[in-house]
């Protein structure tokens, strides 16, 4: 990430969409590094994973290259103006002399391409690891992080480092005082069983996976809040769960 500076920086959920998109490969042509933009860990390292950027095709500040002032800030601060690289490319891009060549129509191609065939290839290896592939379902939203496999069953389970929201924020929007008695007594359960721990943030992670009656019900634990299961939890591309089972009913 080049230096924080305030309001250069995506969302945390936009930069996880952006990195979806991408594959978490480097969207720069002939790349194919696999880069993280997120702090780099010595699993990450040890994984062969890079540290990367998710870089801006239009940027924000009117002093940086590409700027273009009758660009929608709202498709500023969109994932699809994010573009996934590895240092080097964003450096390459964002360099003065190279102005002319990585124009924003040029990276929106770019990045369009990449897209393309990143979707492409996971749908391949979906369709010839068929029966030997598991679907992980993510959820995500102000700072919780939670993943999640629909079982055989029709029940889901979620799985272990999966991150909840904090008992004080589940309630936070428009002052809904809603009280949601299952997902709280499971918290509740979890924890008084050692499964769940407090993190030094004081958002509390899941330490063994655990099973739910439905993806709304797992949606609830992670979130706290009234929600439908099938519309946060999505897979790799972004698309909900239930866009997914209404896809395969019309492509069995
Ligand atoms: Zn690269």
């Amino acid at each position: 990430m080049l230096a924080g500076k305030p309001g250069r920086i995506f969302l945390p959920r936009i930069k996880i969409q952006i990195q979806l998109d991408c594959g978490g490969i480097c969207a720069f042509p002939g790349c194919n590094r696999r880069v993280d933009p997120n702090d780099m860990t010595e699993d990450k390292i040890a994984d062969g994973i890079e540290a990367g950027d998710c870089a801006h095709i239009y940027p924000k500040s009117t002093r940086m290259i590409r700027f273009d002032p009758t660009v929608n800030p709202k498709f500023i601060r969109s994932r699809k103006n994010g573009i996934l690289l590895c240092v080097t490319h964003h450096r390459l891009i964002d360099n003065k002399k190279n102005m002319d060549k990585y124009t924003a129509v040029v990276l929106i191609e770019i990045r369009r391409a990449h897209v393309v065939r990143i979707a492409e290839k996971e749908c391949a290896e979906s369709k010839s690891t068929k029966k030997l592939k598991v679907n992980v379902y993510t959820c995500h939203g102000s700072g919780s992080f939670a993943k999640m496999i629909l079982l055989p069953s029709g029940k889901c389970k979620v799985l272990v480092g999966s991150i909840l929201l904090r008992d004080d924020e589940r309630y936070s929007t428009r002052g809904s005082t809603r009280y949601l008695e299952a997902p709280y007594l499971a918290r509740r359960r979890l924890e008084t069983s050692d499964k769940i721990k407090v993190r030094d943030d004081g958002r509390k992670e899941l330490l063994e996976d655990h099973e739910f009656e439905s993806p709304t019900a797992a949606g609830e634990f992670i979130i706290g809040k009234p929600v439908n299961g099938y519309i946060v939890w999505k897979d790799s591309r972004g698309i909900s769960l239930g866009d997914i089972i209404r896809e395969s009913l019309v492509f069995p």
